[in-house]
């Protein structure tokens, strides 16, 4: 098991809401998360305050693909993450068909 099915079971043991977990992610992972240095991150992303793809799942804005760089993310390295353009693709769990 990776860090990231750890985390993930950790959650799902807690027992929480969407909404608990979607608040954890974004507390726990926000401060890491460098979306906004992103050419991809635009100005619709920024109002809307998003940011962490890998856990909340696609942005709601569209976004041009470009470079995307997850792969150099403290996030991405400590949970054994292993794709990228979450923002237009899906989530890391998603991703993985779990
Ligand atoms: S891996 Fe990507 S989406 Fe996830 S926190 Fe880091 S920069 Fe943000
Ligand atoms: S998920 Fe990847 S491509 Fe999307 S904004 Fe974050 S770093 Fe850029």
């Amino acid at each position: 098991m990776d860090e990231f099915e750890e985390k993930m079971e950790k959650i799902a043991a807690e027992g929480l809401s969407e909404a608990e977990i979607k608040k954890r992610f974004i507390d726990e992972l926000g401060d890491q998360c460098i979306c906004p240095d992103c050419p991809m991150y635009n100005q619709c992303a920024q109002e809307k305050y998003e940011g962490v793809y890998c856990f909340l799942g696609k942005s709601e804005c569209t976004m041009e693909e470009d470079d995307c760089i997850c792969p150099e993310c403290e996030v991405f390295e400590d949970l054994d993450l292993k794709y990228d353009l979450y923002c237009i693709k899906a989530s890391e769990k998603e991703l993985r068909g779990q």
